[in-house]
């Protein structure tokens, strides 16, 4: 199949041509067809696949065709409902993108930063809004703008804005939208309130589920690390001794867990920031733009944070904490091996999270191999077997690198191992641990967890 016998229009073609892709994924292939045709739509599919061009295609392909409609008073034709801000950054992103060729004019509204713009935005006219449902209530209590002219409305992330508490807000905005519309809702997963919420705000909709996400989970090679919770950091460092670990993603559960994390890394030299909800927004967006071009080697993140954001050649995932929900791991998996690159993924899990831990086996059905760590092992009791680290190991546990002696790593901000290891004033478990590290690679063994 090929984005031509979709029957989408030069313009977009081109466009499209230029973002590189080459054939559509299959939520693209199966929504386009449909929206063009002018239908609801409810679709589920994991992130990563390539949803917001499913929806903003067939969108701007309408808006082209009704050209001279597109008066001199731009009106707001289409609102996309996005739960943070960076997804709807990115939705603009991607509208602007696939309407280049055009004269289309996509605008987004978000809290955290000053209305001023975005009011200026708005008052010049323009055609496709992004919006977050808090800040967008805000304008419009205002006075500043009106649904009345909106005919495509899309709720994306619609289970995080679940998650999020903006349902009720979800709802209100709906109301002011004519009934007269089409509505597409974009989920990772359904659960029974977004099934409500469909019924209530979708007409007949053609309902379209691409390969559920735990199937995608298999694709990934995912590892496993029993380890104590205060060697989680000493653990990071040691796998972010391999090159191969080049732009990660670490999962905290929480925002002071992330800054805490970040402020260690920094001091071993590694370039790692924090993105969460308590940064302002300029901050958050300077940490994802220096992660994608690779001025930061590790960007620490919460689950809402992250939610949604596109990072392309993510090349590995790590769960510093286990997350709460096991589908919030199939989530985070998500990250990785996205558009079809492979990914891989490290869960670091600790004697408070071994619950977790099965909650997302039984949820993946599979097991994640295990693998040991000559340092930072930890018995574990899952179940009845009760896991443990290398046998071998006569070594005590490292019981935390303490920051004295590496200050002279923290003048120059890139991290080079091999600096640590020859660093004489490191104290003895410091060096000890780098450099094992360094040659342990045939020491770490994979073993099948036999659950
Ligand atoms: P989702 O909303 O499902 O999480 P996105 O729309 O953010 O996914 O797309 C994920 C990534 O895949 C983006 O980098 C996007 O540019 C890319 N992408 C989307 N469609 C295609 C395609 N047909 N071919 C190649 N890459 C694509
Ligand atoms: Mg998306």
């Amino acid at each position: 199949m090929t984005f031509q016998e979709l029957n989408i229009i030069t313009p977009i073609l081109k466009a499209i041509e230029q973002e590189g892709y080459q054939v559509p994924s299959p939520i693209q292939e199966q929504a386009i067809p449909v929206l063009l045709e002018g239908k609801d739509v409810l679709a589920s599919a994991q992130t990563g696949t390539g949803k917001t061009a499913a929806f903003a295609i067939p969108i701007i392909q309408a808006l082209y065709h009704q050209g001279q409609r597109l008066s001199s008073k731009r009106l707001i034709q289409a609102l996309i409902l996005a739960p943070t801000r960076e997804l709807a950054e990115q939705i603009k992103e991607s509208f602007r993108n696939y309407s280049r060729e055009m004269s289309i004019k996509t605008e987004v509204i978000y809290g955290g930063v000053s209305q001023r713009n975005q009011e200026i935005a708005l008052k010049k006219g323009l055609d496709v809004l992004i919006a977050t449902p808090g800040r967008l209530i805000d304008l419009m209590n205002q006075g500043l703008l009106t649904l009345s002219d909106v005919r495509f409305l899309v709720l994306d992330e619609a289970d995080r804005m679940l998650d999020m508490g903006f349902i009720h807000d979800v709802k209100r905005i709906v109301k002011l939208v004519p009934e007269e519309r089409q509505t597409m809702l974009f989920s990772a997963t359904l659960p029974k309130e977004i099934m409500k919420l469909a019924n209530e705000l979708l007409k007949n909709p053609v309902r379209i589920e691409v390969t559920p996400p735990e199937a995608m989970v298999d694709k990934i090679k995912q590892s496993l690390y029993y380890v104590s919770k205060k060697d989680k950091t000493n653990l990071l460092i040691d796998l972010l001794v391999n090159p191969k670990l080049e732009s990660v993603l670490v999962f905290t559960r929480t925002k002071h867990g992330a800054n805490k994390l970040v402020k260690e890394l920094l001091s071993y030299g590694v370039k790692a920031d924090a993105i969460h909800g308590n940064k302002s927004q300029n901050k958050r967006q300077q940490a994802l733009t220096d992660f994608k071009a690779k001025k930061l080697r590790v960007l620490v993140a919460t689950d809402i944070a992250a939610r949604g954001i596109d990072i392309d050649e993510l090349s590995h995932v790590i769960n510093y904490d286990l997350p709460e929900t096991p589908e919030t791991y199939v989530h985070r998996m998500g990250r990785t091996g996205r558009a079809g690159l492979s990914g891989e993924a490290f869960s670091f899990c600790c004697q408070d999270e071994k619950n977790l831990l099965s909650a997302i086996i039984k949820h993946i059905k599979m097991d994640i191999p295990v693998v040991e760590n000559k340092f930072f092992n930890e018995k574990i009791k899952t179940g009845n077997v009760e896991k443990q680290g290398l046998k071998s190991c006569d070594i005590k546990p490292n019981t935390g690198i303490k920051k004295n002696g590496i200050s002279n790593q923290k003048k120059n901000n890139s991290f080079d191992p091999k600096r640590i290891q020859n660093n004489k004033k490191s104290d003895y478990r410091k060096s000890e641990f780098v450099k094992n590290t360094r040659s342990s690679d045939g020491q770490y063994r994979n073993k099948k967890n036999s659950k």
